[in-house]
């Protein structure tokens, strides 16, 4: 089985945004729920992992201009970075995977345009690259705790931009979803944590200090996404109170922007009887 959801369903229009009007707890595109959900993914699993070997051998092969894709995972802290890491992108093969973690700059990187360690984490060709938050911590974290002079944070966003189309022009195909969460799901899922002793290591004093700036995040959020909606890159809002919901729409997003691009299994660049015959005559191997 697999659901009717499209990425038009969760593309977020052009024009201001107002986060307050998007219900984090829907399921657009969707009719069932979560146990045929969870069947619905598992039943995209086999086509995405079909989707992204023909990639990767595209990758191989030099063929199919150097693409690759580039799925950038951005929200509050429990919004499911990592729930969708292990659910949907887990899916396929991991050697065509580049997953990177963007955390607190180190001391090297905060000496450096906040794009450099963002450069280095690009998927190579075939690839399919994940960043579990990204370039926008820099518009957003950034943003609400003035870690950078207002003057650096306003020319950011047409940095990001620029840097976006740079890699659109490269080959490489944006997918940018905000995991869209309440403020309730979220204390439930932080109090979820402390109830389970296997969860304490995901949990940080810190986070409960972070949500005292919901409405700071919100707003930061609001602005980035509608400064960095563009056609080229545009932005994705998953409500993702639903765990399933969640990981279903990342996946069938996933499957549409692989779809569309459509890679091919590349042709043999030698003579496959010719090679078939070499088997076959060969003096046997003890
Ligand atoms: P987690 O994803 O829960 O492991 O936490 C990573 C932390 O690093 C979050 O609190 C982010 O806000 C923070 N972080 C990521 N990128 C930046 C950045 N560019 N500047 C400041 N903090 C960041
Ligand atoms: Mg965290």
């Amino acid at each position: 089985m697999t659901s009717a959801l499209q990425a038009a369903h969760l593309r977020l229009p052009p024009g201001p945004v107002d986060l307050t009007a998007i219900d984090s707890g829907a399921t657009p595109g969707v009719e069932c729920g979560k146990k045929d959900g969870k069947a619905a993914l598992v039943a995209l699993g086999d086509e995405l992992s079909d989707l992204q070997e023909r990639l990767f051998a595209e990758g191989v092969a030099d063929i199919g201009h150097g693409r690759a894709v580039l799925l950038v995972l951005q929200g509050m802290d429990t919004s499911g970075k990592g729930g969708t890491l292990r659910h949907t992108v887990g899916l396929v093969d991991p050697q065509g995977l580049r997953i990177s973690s963007f955390k607190k700059p180190t001391k090297e990187e905060l000496e450096h345009d906040f794009l450099w360690r963002i450069r280095k984490a690009l998927p190579g060709k075939g690839m399919i690259g994940v960043f579990d938050r990204s370039h926008y911590e820099d518009v957003l974290v950034v943003r609400v705790h003035e870690l950078a002079p207002k003057r650096e944070i306003e020319r950011r966003y047409d940095a990001i931009n620029a840097f976006e189309a740079e890699l659109a022009g490269a080959g490489i195909t944006l997918v940018k979803c905000m995991l869209h969460i309440s403020a309730d799901t979220q204390k439930e899922r932080l109090l979820a944590r402390l109830d389970d002793p296997t969860k304490h290591w995901k949990f940080n004093p810190g986070d409960v200090d972070e949500r005292a700036h919901w409405p700071q995040y919100r707003e930061a959020y609001e602005i980035a996404l509608e400064r960095t909606n563009t056609e080229i890159a545009p932005w994705y809002v998953i409500p993702s109170d639903h765990k399933w919901y969640r990981n279903l729409a990342i996946g069938e997003l996933l499957h549409e922007t692989l779809t569309n691009m459509n890679p091919q299994w590349p042709a043999a660049d030698f003579d496959v009887e010719e090679q078939k015959r070499r088997l076959a005559e060969e003096i046997p191997v003890k």
